[in-house]
């Protein structure tokens, strides 16, 4: 390895193993020594645009002094203490404000330490319900096609069985079923045929309302939403939002099922995960919250109808001060004008990437830019070109994006969309011989 390296690097590389990484043919991972607004400093002095706020969570910039403060003193009062059995104020505090800024009857709060164990909890609860309502044969989920919920083995069962990495674990993964997004009235038909036939084995619809994440980036509009939820009623089956990346702004609205709701208060699920951007991305922390019904099947003199489960560390107490200091932000800073603002620079400096080779499409949706193309390859070149440009971008699937911080300035944003031409013009002729 070069000597420009720190020796952390160089000496520590040898002893990591990095996420989705084929270690033996990726390049070094970007050296990171600090993090302030919405910019990364290298080791080596340069600086990075982070245009993906540390994936989706960075919700007000890094480094934000009120959320460091208010983990600073939760710190040294209490850093942690288990959750079984003991409860404490920063947990409830935070229960009480979730349930009051969740749309509808979801009230009850469940917390996790990451989204994925958000999921499996969500997986756990739906199961539950049933059978606790004498429906014990009622252990599935229907998913959709480029839907990603999470990497543990349930929620990866949940996974596009195509695009995600099903295929390395097959028989090993919880059997479920999988669909496309129902888009026009003859698909919302079949798509009911689908639920009304498995009905009695199916616990639970999951879906990421609006924007589909890492499993594609793909949109879709409120009707279609509005008509799963509707589905999800007629036939009896429990609706479970994944609002892991969309939730806390991303799409324009506190969450993105808030843009369908209007008339139409079916779509508020009957159970929610929300993660990610929950704690400004400063502390690993996720919930899943359940409407009063949900919890209700569980609530009994019977203990064997409680739910079972309790990560080590759950509602750890920072991570609950810095979830309610970025509350407090959301309500004292114009964060949903921001994103906005962000929605309409995006849509306008983004648009004349349309006419470049091998663009498939362009699409916007709060603050969510996405170029999508035929097909991604030169991966690392690609990150190379955007560090050269100043921006950290990292391309997946088959789509260039950016998330950026909800708080980045125009200039910033700017700096990102032009990259995004610029880059993807340049790929666009690399053949692929070069690799
Ligand atoms: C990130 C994400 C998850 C998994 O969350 P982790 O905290 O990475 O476990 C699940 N669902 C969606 C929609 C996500 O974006």
């Amino acid at each position: 390895m070069s000597s420009d390296l720190p020796d952390w690097q160089s000496i520590g590389y040898e002893h990591i193993w990095m996420p989705y990484c084929q270690m033996k043919t990726a390049p070094l991972p970007a050296a990171v020594v600090a993090a302030e607004g919405v910019r990364l400093e290298l080791a080596d002095g340069r600086s990075l645009i982070d245009s993906l706020a540390s994936w989706w969570s960075v919700c007000h910039g890094y480094s934000h002094p009120y959320v460091i403060d208010a983990i600073d003193q939760q710190l040294r009062r209490m850093s942690h203490v288990m959750f079984g059995g003991i409860n404490h104020e920063p947990a409830l505090r935070l229960a009480e404000r979730l349930a009051k800024l969740l749309p509808g009857d979801l009230n009850r709060v469940f917390f996790a330490d990451s989204g994925s164990v958000a999921v499996e909890v969500a997986m756990k609860m739906a199961i539950g319900y049933w059978r606790n309502h004498g429906q014990s044969s009622r252990t599935q989920f229907l998913a959709f096609h480029n839907a990603y919920h999470g990497d543990t083995t349930g929620a990866m069962s949940l996974c596009d069985p195509k695009r995600s990495m099903h295929a390395s674990f097959g028989d090993g993964l919880l059997q479920q079923l999988h669909c496309d997004l129902p888009g026009t009235p003859t698909a919302i038909e079949q798509f009911e045929r689908l639920i009304a036939q498995h009905r009695d084995r199916l616990a639970g619809v999951f879906i990421e309302p609006l924007v589909q994440g890492a499993g594609g980036m793909r949109f879709h509009s409120v009707e279609t939403l509005q008509a799963i939820a509707a589905c999800c009623r007629k036939h009896d089956v429990l609706l479970i939002s994944d609002e892991l990346a969309t939730g806390f702004g991303r799409t324009g609205s506190m969450f993105a099922i808030e843009q369908a709701m209007v008339d139409h208060l079916e779509v508020v699920p009957d159970i929610m995960c929300i993660g990610k951007a929950m704690t400004a991305g400063m502390l690993p922390m996720a919930a899943t919250i359940a409407s009063d019904d949900v919890f209700a099947a569980f609530y009994d003199d019977d203990a064997g109808r409680a739910l079972m489960h309790g990560p080590t560390f759950m509602a750890n107490p920072m991570a609950c001060a810095a979830a309610n200091a970025s509350l407090d932000l959301f309500e004292t800073e114009p964060r949903l004008q921001q994103v906005h603002e962000i929605e309409q620079q995006l849509t306008e400096q983004l648009e004349r990437c349309r006419s470049l080779d091998r663009v498939v499409d362009v699409r916007v949706k709060g603050a969510i830019g996405v170029i999508q193309v035929d097909r991604l390859d030169h991966v690392d070149r690609l990150r190379d070109a955007f560090t050269q440009r100043g921006v950290w971008l990292r391309p997946f699937g088959d789509c260039i994006y950016t998330t950026p911080p909800l708080v980045i300035g125009q200039d910033d944003l700017t700096t990102i969309t032009d990259a995004m031409f610029a880059v993807t013009q340049d790929w666009a002729t690399w053949n692929d011989a070069n690799g």
